[in-house]
């Protein structure tokens, strides 16, 4: 198969993620709003294991969010014709990777290079492009 029907294939993958995803978070959020009325409840009592659900499901609907734009941008990568390029050096990212990786933007080693680069930085923490 060409590498450009490979990548139309990988155009459905993210379709479906996309989908797979905003239903998810759709469901997360639900929770963490079932969670704040809980806690406006006066009878409520809190306790240290809401907290730790309030802040599991924050963190649940920002790593969604984050994905979300992961997978827009490589739609609008796909519309630009550079999808699948590093956008470092330019090169094709193997197909291996984009299969695992559907929006990787850079080769391997750029991707390396790029997180080395940004280490430290907290908000780094769920995706290695
Ligand atoms: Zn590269």
């Amino acid at each position: 198969m060409s590498r450009a029907k490979e990548l139309e294939k990988l155009r459905l993958v993210l379709q479906r993620r996309r989908r797979a995803v905003l239903e998810t978070s759709r469901g997360a959020r639900e929770e963490l709003r079932a969670l704040k009325d809980q806690e406006r409840d006066p009878e409520y009592e809190e306790g240290a294991q809401s907290e730790l659900a309030d802040y599991t499901l924050s963190q649940l609907v920002e790593s969604h969010r984050r994905e979300l734009e992961l997978i827009d941008s490589a739609f609008q990568r796909m519309d630009q014709g550079v999808y699948g390029e590093c956008v470092d050096c330019g090169a094709d990212i193997p197909l291996d990777r984009l299969r695992a990786l559907p929006f990787a933007i850079r080769c391997e080693e750029d991707a390396r290079m790029y997180e080395r680069e940004r280490r430290g930085s907290p908000q780094q923490a769920n995706f290695t492009l």
